[in-house]
């Protein structure tokens, strides 16, 4: 499955809805000087300025208190031209991030990790949804991969990808199972898989003796190694498997696209040109 070339052509169209909403403003917010973190923070803008979103660029140091934090976010969700936040994690251990994430006012959330974000995606009501899940169903999508009634497996369970996939696949009607480390016998369960989705971050954990014949395997993990970046999921996978996300070129660049998308969606929920449900 070629997420690079899905990515493009949906960028292309992202670009479009920018242009027709004239503005749209995206502020990052990164703490610290985590390498991986700053790779992201800086392919974030990159996109976004392609797409031509204007990308507000805060850095803060590793030592900054939570308190400060929390004021640059209230002050985001008041300034005007600023339509969709994001404070990128993981966020340094002095900081109690559930509280940043509450601090974000949910219009702006365009990561999806607010718990109103999350409360409406449980409800099956959603308005922001996490990048990474809502990339892979779109990849689901124009693959045309058949998903009601089929059986997922989602392996991994972060409030970032695995579940919040697994309801977004629930909520399209397949029947879900959410695997994790203190699952026993993981092959049992992704034997049985139609989709099988490997969100963990341990490269070469799903191998094809552990895959049924003529399934979608989608790989979300990224780890980096010397060898340079692999996902969960082994090559012979590939002999097995009907469809296979590579890594890179599969999930990760449906994750950026999918996240200008929101933002494009969060300035659309201020303009009122959607409805957004209000607390
Ligand atoms: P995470 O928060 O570390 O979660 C990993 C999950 O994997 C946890 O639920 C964990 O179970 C589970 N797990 C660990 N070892 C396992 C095992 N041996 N068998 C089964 N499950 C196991 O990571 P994340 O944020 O969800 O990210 C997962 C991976 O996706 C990482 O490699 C990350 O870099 C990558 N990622 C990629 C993209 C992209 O755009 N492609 C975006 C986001 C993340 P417990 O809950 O029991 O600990």
């Amino acid at each position: 499955m070629d997420g690079t070339g899905l990515a493009a052509r949906l960028r292309q169209e992202i670009k479009e809805d920018v242009a027709e909403l004239g503005q749209v403003g995206l502020a990052t917010v990164l703490v610290g000087e985590d390498p991986a973190s700053e790779i992201y923070i800086r392919l974030k803008h990159k996109a976004s300025e392609e797409a031509g979103i204007e990308a507000l660029d805060h850095r803060l140091p590793a030592t900054t208190p939570e308190d400060e934090l929390a004021e640059l976010v209230e002050a985001l969700n008041e300034d005007d031209s600023v339509d969709a936040i994001l404070v990128q994690t993981p966020l340094p251990e002095h900081i109690d991030e559930a509280r940043i994430m509450r601090a974000i006012d949910p219009i702006k959330d365009v990561d999806g990790l607010h718990p109103f974000s999350a409360g409406q995606l449980y409800l099956g009501r959603q308005t922001l949804v996490p990048a990474t899940p809502l990339g892979v169903m779109h990849l689901l999508e124009e693959y045309g991969i058949p998903i009601a009634g089929q059986r997922a497996v989602v392996v991994g369970r972060s409030a970032l990808v695995g579940k919040p996939l697994a309801l977004l696949l629930l909520q399209a009607n397949a029947t879900v199972t959410i695997c994790h480390s203190r699952t026993d016998d993981l092959a049992r369960h992704t034997l049985e898989a139609e989709i099988l989705v490997a969100a963990v971050g341990s490269p070469g954990l799903v191998i094809a003796a552990m895959v049924k014949q003529g399934s979608t395997v989608i790989d979300v993990g990224i780890t980096r190694t010397d060898a340079g970046v692999r996902g969960d999921v082994e090559a012979d996978v590939a002999d097995v498997a009907a469809y296979l996300t590579p890594v890179p070129g599969g999930v990760g660049p449906m994750t950026i696209t999918a996240l200008l998308g929101n933002a494009v969606r969060a300035a659309r929920y201020r303009r009122g040109k959607l409805a957004f449900p209000r607390i």
